[in-house]
């Protein structure tokens, strides 16, 4: 293996565990069984830190954040397709971004969360994925300002918190479902959905061409900035999902693809709630309508405008109230099928 071979060649491995705040695989529920749904996980995942405290970086047998981060000069790094200043490597940069976001932003997080046309979220996820950043450090600041019990923590913070949890929670999701790492579906029935893999109806959504504003400035977003913020994540999956009815699967490889902030278990964890197929997944007949979406979401049309600025706008290419009816029928029937024949 990998730590015999590098021992042979006198290099020792020395390993850190940096991904989670939690010891997230040792966490059960009362039947002694992993979880599959993120409330009773995040609640359990609650006692435990209060119980536990948070880990101590500095402890090198305990959740240690990598303190020594490799020193790679940012110009020996591979230039993506995506050309930017906005991501710069390295822990400096990520604490920066962090003590910012909680001098100020956090409190209103609750409130400016959803609205893509704000800077209302911390945009640390590429810092997370990479673990240039602990989300121990993210954490240990509000753990100081607010005590360890959630309860006594106020809106933003707390759900700044729970997010952090959600991240958690697909974690644990990946290390105790082999199902998550097999390409299949959470959700047994949803493997009979007869999903589509039209090549040009994946393209028109990839490139930003649907005809939609929201969805099309979300994937024109994605291809230049390498990032794409969480509301529109939910809404351009759950439209390629359901009013095109392709298959998941191509949406999260494309993700995979361009997302600065790629992290496996977040990304299928996302993908298989927007398709309905996932552990604790959006109903399928809760479906997202992209309009109503953007009035509610972007009401003045900022983010549209700065991402779709001197883009040619195709014509809508489906229509939202047929391919709504149209999808809820073939998920009532894949799961009546499955049901029939179980
Ligand atoms: P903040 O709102 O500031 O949240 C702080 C941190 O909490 C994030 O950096 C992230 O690590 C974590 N977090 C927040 N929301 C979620 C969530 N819903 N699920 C899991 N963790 C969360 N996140 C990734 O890091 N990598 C991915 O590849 C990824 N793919 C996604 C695909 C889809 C279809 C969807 C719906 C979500 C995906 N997410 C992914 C989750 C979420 O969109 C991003 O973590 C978030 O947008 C990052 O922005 P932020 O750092 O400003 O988050």
């Amino acid at each position: 293996n990998v730590r015999s071979e590098l021992l042979g060649l006198g290099i020792p491995l020395v390993q850190h565990t940096t991904q989670t705040i939690l010891p997230i695989e040792v966490l059960r529920s009362k039947t002694n069984t992993p979880y599959s749904v993120y409330t009773p996980f995040a609640r359990c995942w609650n006692e435990h830190l209060n119980q536990s405290g948070l880990p101590d970086l500095n402890d090198p047998k305990s959740y240690s954040q990598l303190t020594d981060p490799l020193h790679i000069n940012g110009s020996e790094i591979p230039q993506p397709s995506w050309s930017h200043t906005a991501w710069q490597p390295g822990t400096t940069v990520a604490l920066q971004r962090l003590n910012k976001f909680l001098d100020g932003p956090v409190d209103e997080y609750h409130l400016k969360r959803d609205r893509p046309d704000t800077n209302g979220t911390s945009t640390l996820s590429p810092w997370l994925a990479v673990g240039s950043i602990s989300p121990v450090t993210c954490l240990r600041p509000l753990i100081q300002r607010y005590g360890l019990s959630i309860d006594d923590w106020p809106d933003g913070p707390r759900v700044w918190r729970q997010e952090l949890i959600w991240r958690e929670f697909y974690r644990h999701v990946m290390m105790t479902r082999d199902r998550v790492s097999q390409n299949l579906p959470m959700q047994d029935w949803t493997s009979n959905v007869p999903w589509r893999s039209d090549r040009d109806v994946f393209q028109a959504w990839a490139n930003g061409q649907t005809g939609f504003d929201i969805v099309d400035a979300a994937m024109i977003q994605l291809k230049k900035l390498g990032w794409m913020h969480n509301r529109l994540r939910m809404v351009t999956a759950m439209f390629l999902t359901k009013n095109l009815l392709v298959d998941w699967r191509l949406g999260e490889m494309h993700f995979a693809k361009h997302l600065i902030d790629y992290d496996f278990a977040s990304n299928n964890g996302g993908w298989q709630w927007a398709a309905s197929t996932g552990t604790d997944a959006a109903p399928y007949f809760r479906i997202f309508n992209p309009e109503s979406q953007a009035s509610k979401f972007d009401p003045d049309n900022t983010y549209q405008s700065q991402w779709l600025n001197g883009y040619s706008r195709p014509p809508q290419m489906i229509d939202l109230r047929t391919t709504r009816s149209f999808a809820i029928k073939i998920f009532k029937e894949a799961k009546s099928g499955f049901d029939a024949n179980e």
